[in-house]
């Protein structure tokens, strides 16, 4: 093998370069046993690149590249001088590993020279292609479906005729339909979506987010569609959608759980735990926007403050527990006689709230009257005592265009104040 000694200006380039020689003289044998060229040398940036010291070479090609680089060089870099035969200028893009990082993507290029038994110039740098670019082969349709296959979430891919022409494992899994079960779109809506209004309404927007899209060129989210699936049960979706050429690209995940969990924080921050009544925040959340409600309709609404009488005794003489016990039998004997739209919170101790949507003083107060009632009326049993207790029930009604909460709250509570002091166990109006 010839002398290497590379010229003294190739280590002050700053791009890796690597002599070699594909002359058959100087060849080696791979690890397969093929004949490959052979590097000479490599300057400074080389050697960095590559990670290895000055003495190391020659060394056949195949010690630096990767064997699917080797099999791209292979048959460009062809022996020449004394003009056997004809070399070309030529590159290539590939990807290299260093060891134990990431692997990057490099231009090769090739250059024929003389120097010395050197026959080839390899300048090395560092490219930022996508890796379609890189190389399509390994890209291929089976590896795509796979990669798509391996998703959480759903992929559905329809053609210009909404035929579906592709969707992934998860798609099937996610809805419980086997392949070829649902022949098309139109099958889907019906299977999807029984509720002939809701699926007017789905669809609806499915076809108007379709052509926004479209005619934006931007994709486009749709949120929380209620999807039935085989086995009767149903999910809770969002998707995004775009339009990639002639195909209708679809991607859907499962949102259930997460909204499932989100309702369940929600009601532990509306809830009073010991009687599950709306808690303090949430009663005068409720209360606010009633009143702005009443305000709109000009339909008043009437609010109670209840207490229980002389509770402190209750919990004196029988312990805490059965206290405990006393609120939620009230709450369970006030919420059965409310109907639907009423609200009853507990915003203290042993003070309860009742909101009364649509309902003018008079019909407040028959209401109040049969709560106390209900509450006085039968004893409550406990474990091992029969309790008599009673409630003290004040009321107050929006005035028309009335805003101020704390005013409507504050006529309430005086008029509860006037029924312990009246006594006990009665309703009080609120003052004139
Ligand atoms: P009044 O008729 O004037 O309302 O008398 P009262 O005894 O009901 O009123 P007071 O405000 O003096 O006492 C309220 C009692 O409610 C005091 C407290 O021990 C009790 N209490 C407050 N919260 C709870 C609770 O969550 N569980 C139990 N068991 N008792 C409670
Ligand atoms: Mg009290
Ligand atoms: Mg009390």
């Amino acid at each position: 093998m010839g002398e290497a000694t590379p010229p003294a200006w190739l280590e002050w380039v700053k791009a890796p370069l690597l002599l070699l020689s594909a002359n058959s003289m100087d060849r080696q044998e791979s690890k397969t046993g093929a004949s490959e060229p052979v590097v000479l040398s490599a300057n400074m940036a080389a050697r960095q690149l590559f990670e290895i010291k000055d003495d190391f070479f020659p060394q056949p090609l195949s010690l630096l590249f990767t064997e699917r680089t080797c099999r791209q060089l292979a048959p460009l870099l062809i022996p020449h001088g004394s003009g056997a035969h004809q070399a070309f200028p030529f590159e290539i893009t590939s990807a290299y590993t260093p060891e134990g990082k990431p692997p990057i993507q490099i231009l090769v290029q090739g250059t024929p020279v003389d120097m010395g038994s050197a026959d080839w110039l390899l300048t090395i740098s560092r490219t930022w292609q996508t890796s379609t670019s890189l190389n399509n082969a390994m890209i291929s349709q089976q590896n795509i479906i796979e990669a798509l296959n391996f998703m959480p979430v759903a992929v559905e891919i329809y053609d210009r005729d909404l035929k579906e022409i592709f969707s992934n494992d998860h798609s099937d899994r996610m809805f419980g339909y086997g392949p070829g079960e649902v022949s098309g779109l139109d099958d889907w809506w019906e299977l999807g979506y029984p509720d002939p209004e809701y699926r007017q309404l789905a669809r609806k927007a499915w076809y108007d987010a379709m052509d926004t899209s479209r005619a934006t060129n931007h994709e486009i989210l749709m949120k929380d569609w209620v999807v039935a699936c085989k086995d009767g049960t149903s999910k809770i979706i969002q998707f995004r959608y775009r339009s990639i050429g002639d195909l209708h690209v679809f991607v859907f995940w499962d949102i259930s759980e997460q909204r499932r969990l989100e309702e369940n924080l929600r009601q532990l921050a509306n809830t009073d735990t010991l009687t599950g009544l709306f808690n303090r925040r949430s009663f005068f959340e409720r209360l606010a926007l009633s009143l702005e409600n009443a305000k709109t309709s000009g339909i008043p609404v009437s609010l109670m403050m209840l207490d229980l009488d002389h509770f402190k005794s209750v919990n004196d003489i029988h312990g805490h527990s059965a206290g405990d016990a006393t609120l939620r039998e009230v709450a369970r004997r006030c919420q059965k006689l409310l109907r639907d739209g009423d609200s009853m919170g507990r915003i203290g101790g042993e003070e309860f709230a009742i909101l009364l949507p649509s309902s003018d003083h008079k019909t407040a107060a028959g209401v109040a009257e049969r709560l106390r009632l209900s509450v006085s009326s039968l004893p409550i049993v406990l474990e091992g005592a029969n309790l008599n207790t009673s409630v003290s029930i004040g009321l107050s009604t929006s005035l028309p265009g009335e805003t101020d909460m704390f005013g409507f709250v504050k006529r309430a509570d005086q008029a509860l104040y006037a029924a312990k002091a009246a006594g006990r166990d009665c309703v009080r109006p609120e003052l004139a």
